[in-house]
């Protein structure tokens, strides 16, 4: 079955190549622009790997562009907000060139609400499909090419879907990879709309994904990030008995000098056997990103997140005392429908508590077909804002203390480029913290030893050692 579905999409590949060489007599210009998580920046290279084969090339500017596809979020309503204020700007190209295929797909689309939109309000979009179908964008596209009737289908957006291995792949870095070990979320959080949008959850079979690392690592790569929405669940639904930490051993067996990381945990499967691997897996970068959204044990429940703020914190002990420099983050929510200043300061409490290196901070954005959508929501925005900024502050302080805690220590920092402006080296560190430094461009694409002398907001400054 699924290999079929690989067929069939290499074959449309095909015929959309003959198509595109008796068109144009140069070759094409393609644009692919990514919005949101590192999910659709990992579907988006998938999308542009077609494209090539399909005898596209490449492209950033958009007026060079013959085919367009913006790859939308619909996480927060401004993500949407700026979804169609930027296919709206697309009009006036398409007006230049009525030749102009335009395409969306992702997040926002795989609502109904918004595929209707589409529909009714941007005639000017060709193509539009959800998430879960990425195989079927060849499929689809030459359908449109052949009738030049618009092709609008989210069928793929709330239903399980296949795997579907194998499919071209353009990487954006031969340097930072992103491996996607599974799709989909089973979690519900109330607020949440990407269960709805992206599906059930489901993890890819161990051995593709231990051969896609063994790829990128063999090809140069050496920071490579596990995506899924709560990879501490991954294996769930295989019947091999392959879960994350064994997954994660045997990332870390392959040989190399790289680095893994991985993103998101839900706290309520950060288990104790996943710590434990993380602290023996010499590769897996010293870094947690764990969300914990609220540090009200009321408004956790009312979020359905399955823990108490006591709970994470025990998590957050447990994996300091197996690895003592780790950094920590995490996603918050401010103004969660309910939530009282009182429940406002217990999230701060948490973050004093905890000191996180780094916050991922969101005022709550009301999301249609939600749970959340329908409880009353009583404080303005205008308060949200101010209690949002109190936060900020409290984190800012917390941030500039952990900074100027690096100041004289080392860091390992892969070394991705040089900053045009400044002429200095620029990197991440295995915490994940951002460094620059000096030295030449021959290390790039390398490990340095960084030794800290200052930082700036965010970034830490430093000099490489030998
Ligand atoms: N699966 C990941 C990330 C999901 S989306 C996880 O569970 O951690 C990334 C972040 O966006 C979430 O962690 C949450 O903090 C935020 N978010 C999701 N829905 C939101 C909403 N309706 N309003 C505001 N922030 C939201
Ligand atoms: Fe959304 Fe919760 Fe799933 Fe994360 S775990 S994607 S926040 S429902």
């Amino acid at each position: 079955m699924k290999n079929i579905e690989l067929s069939k999409a290499l074959d449309y590949i095909d015929r959309i190549h003959e198509i595109v060489l008796q068109k144009y007599d140069t070759q094409p210009k393609a644009l692919v622009r990514t919005f949101g998580c590192q999910q659709n920046v990992s579907d988006s290279e998938y999308i542009k790997g077609m494209l090539e084969k399909m005898g596209y090339v490449l492209t950033e500017e958009v007026d060079k562009a013959d085919f367009i596809l913006y790859n939308t979020c619909a996480v927060r309503e401004h993500a949407e907000d700026r979804a169609f204020g930027n296919i709206g700007a697309l009009k006036a190209y398409k007006e230049k060139n009525p030749d102009l295929i335009i395409a969306m797909c992702g997040c926002m689309v795989s609502q109904p609400a918004a595929a209707e939109k589409i529909k009714n309000s941007y005639p000017y979009v060709s193509l539009a499909f959800g998430t879960n179908m990425l195989e079927r964008f060849p499929e689809m596209l030459y359908k449109f090419m052949r009738n030049r009737k618009r092709v609008i289908d989210i069928s793929g957006a709330a239903a399980a879907g296949d795997i579907v291995e194998g499919l071209p792949r353009h990487r954006d870095s031969s340097l930072k990879a992103w491996l996607p070990i599974m799709y989909g979320c089973n979690n519900f959080c109330t607020y949440c709309v990407v269960p709805l949008v992206r599906g059930r959850e489901r993890s890819r079979d161990y051995k593709s994904v231990v051969a896609e690392a063994e790829e990128l690592v063999a090809s140069g790569a050496k920071d490579i990030t596990l995506l899924g929405q709560n990879v501490n669940s991954y294996g769930k639904g295989n019947s091999d008995g392959v879960y994350f930490p064994e997954l994660l051993r045997m990332i870390n067996d392959i040989k190399g000098d790289f680095r893994i990381r991985f993103m998101t945990s839900h706290p309520k499967d950060c288990s104790d056997e996943l710590l434990k691997a993380m602290s023996e897996c010499s590769k897996v970068a010293r870094h947690l990103h764990l969300p914990f959204q609220s540090g009200s044990d009321r408004i956790l429940k009312a979020m359905n997140r399955h823990y108490t703020s006591s709970d994470y914190l025990t998590l957050v002990e447990k994996a300091r005392s197996l690895m003592p420099d780790i950094s920590l983050t995490s996603d918050i929510i401010v103004g969660f429908p309910g939530e009282e200043y009182e429940d406002f300061l217990k999230t701060v409490d948490i973050i004093k508590k905890v000191r996180f290196s780094m916050l991922f901070t969101f005022i709550y954005s009301k999301r249609n077909n939600t749970p959340a959508a329908k409880m009353e929501d009583k404080i303005s925005e205008a308060e949200k804002g101010r209690w949002f900024d109190e936060l900020l502050h409290e984190q800012e302080i917390i941030s500039d203390e952990i900074m100027s805690g690096f100041i004289g220590k080392e860091l390992r920092v892969l070394c991705e480029g040089v900053k045009p402006k400044t002429n200095l080296l620029y990197g991440r560190a295995g915490n994940n913290m951002s460094v620059t430094f000096s030295g030449g461009e021959e290390c790039t694409s390398k490990f340095v030893n960084v030794k800290i002398t200052d930082f700036n907001h965010t970034v830490l400054k430093g000099e490489p050692i030998n």
